[in-house]
């Protein structure tokens, strides 16, 4: 059998080498640490945790991280069961003694009759065989210029960015309307990809006080060269002067409220539709290192945002990923190089959980393409489908940032499930998912 090999041995590089050699195909893990270091790793186990060591929570009937923990763990996934294994109290919270935690991965992987470490940097994009890229947010730098020189530097980002992105069934559409500045775009689609929120004079004044005053995250150590190119946090912004957030991403040019047609908003905030369902809108221009308590706060003072629930919160982190939605095929294979896929952080994913699930998914899809038995993309309706779908397709290309697994990601439920009750309806995707994920896994059992 054809030997996959995987570049990255953390939370995705593990768990895809785990399971294609469960698969019965042999695995060589290339694993740079601990010769090469990055700023965040301190050991040179495989699967190491670099911060938190919370895997969030582990509820899976009415939270989509949750219901991800279960998929894995349906699959047989070495993240989650070496989590359990070594998990300590944390009420609905899946945390983990870390060390253990990575040392019980390392040894699991190594002990595989069919997986094999080389520890070395790969500095070069493959050419030939079959190659599994889990490099994560420090790829180091040899191959992401590497990476850069095939995708074009267009297509690869070292730092992420992320404004909010909030739940567009929470937004308040009587004090909001739908509107492209100077009506621009070419489609009726296009021109109601945005959403827009007056703010008079009073409520800018005091949104920019409130962010002057707000609590911020400092950046870790080695993060932040070269950041300040264009993506400034909004705080920032405000720092440098009262008037610069109304002269930049909340200028109220070329808008119309159709509430209030005579009287012209002092200031603009403007959300743009990020994905195609259209269940989920992000704040434009409104990356933040403001930390989450504050900006649940902040943001919901901007007039139609009052109850605003947020799929995920802002930040600017050092993050290599690649723009995925133009480059990946919904088999994660690289489109102009199929014989590679990506999987983890890399690929546009947040968070351990998810990245440990791209990596579950790639393992599984190339040991599948070894092995001559298709393994499907899993459906829309699970955890995994609807983020996959979502890097892969669903996420608009040009704005792509990385994102957390969330129940914006998937096809909105029937609204006989209360919209209001959210216990209910999240009660109702979790059943819908673990159903389709199962008849997912049983399809891919060889039939003896
Ligand atoms: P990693 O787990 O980083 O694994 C990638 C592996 O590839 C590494 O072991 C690296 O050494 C190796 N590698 C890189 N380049 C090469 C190469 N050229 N050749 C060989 N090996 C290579 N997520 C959370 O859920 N919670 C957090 O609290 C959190 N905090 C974070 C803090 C920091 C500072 C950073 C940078 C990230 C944080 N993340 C956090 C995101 C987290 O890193 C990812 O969610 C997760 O580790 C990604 O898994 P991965 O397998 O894609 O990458």
């Amino acid at each position: 059998t054809d030997t996959l090999h995987i570049i990255g041995g953390g939370m995705a590089g593990a768990e895809a080498a785990w399971q294609a050699a469960n698969m019965g195909v042999p695995v060589v893990i290339h694993e740079m640490r601990p010769k090469v270091k990055t700023f965040a790793h301190r050991t040179g186990n495989l699967g190491e945790m670099v911060c938190s060591n919370s895997f969030r929570s582990d509820d899976d009937e009415s939270n989509a991280v949750g219901l991800l923990h279960w998929e894995m763990r349906t699959a047989g996934g070495i993240i989650i069961s070496s989590a359990d294994q070594h998990a300590l109290p944390a009420g609905s919270a899946l945390a983990v003694d870390r060390d253990p935690f990575s040392e019980t991965v390392t040894k699991r992987l190594l002990d595989h009759p069919l997986i094999t470490l080389d520890s070395n940097e790969i500095t070069e994009l493959p050419m030939d065989g079959n190659w599994i890229i889990a490099t994560g947010p420090l790829t180091s730098s040899a191959l992401g210029q590497s990476i850069a020189a095939h995708t074009g530097a267009d297509a690869l980002a070292f730092f992420d960015a992320i404004a909010p992105i909030v739940y567009a069934e929470s937004i308040n559409m009587d004090t909001c309307w739908m509107q492209s500045r100077y009506d621009k775009g070419d489609t009726d689609e296009e021109r109601k990809a945005y959403l827009n929120c007056p703010m008079d004079k009073q409520q800018y004044e005091a949104f920019i006080d409130a962010l002057l005053a707000a609590d911020k995250t400092e950046f870790h150590e080695g993060e932040t060269a070269g950041y300040f190119d264009g993506c400034l946090p909004i705080e920032v912004m405000a720092e440098r002067g009262r008037e610069t957030l109304r002269f930049g991403p909340m200028k109220p040019v070329g808008l119309t409220n159709p509430h209030r047609p005579d009287d012209k908003p002092y200031a603009v905030v403007q959300l743009r539709r990020d994905n195609a369902l259209g269940t989920l809108y992000n704040i434009v221009g409104f990356q933040t290192k403001m930390k989450h308590g504050a900006q649940t706060e902040v943001f919901r003072m901007i007039p139609g945002l009052e109850n605003a629930s947020f799929a995920r919160l802002g930040g600017i982190h050092r993050n290599t990923f690649i723009n995925s939605p133009t480059l990946l095929d919904h088999q994660l294979r690289l489109k102009s190089r199929p014989n590679i896929r990506f999987a983890g952080q890399i690929t546009g994913v947040e968070g351990y959980v998810e990245s440990a699930a791209m990596g579950l998914l790639a393992g599984r899809m190339a040991a599948g393409e070894i092995l001559g038995r298709l393994v499907e993309t899993p459906p829309l309706d699970t955890a995994m489908g609807a983020l996959v779908n979502h890097i892969t397709g669903g996420a608009a290309a040009k704005t792509f940032q990385p994102m957390n697994v969330n129940f914006g990601l998937f096809q909105p439920i029937d609204a006989k499930h209360g919209r209001k009750n959210r216990k209910t309806r999240y009660k109702a995707y979790t059943d819908r998912a673990k159903a389709a994920w199962q008849e997912w896994l049983d399809a891919q059992k060889p039939t003896a």
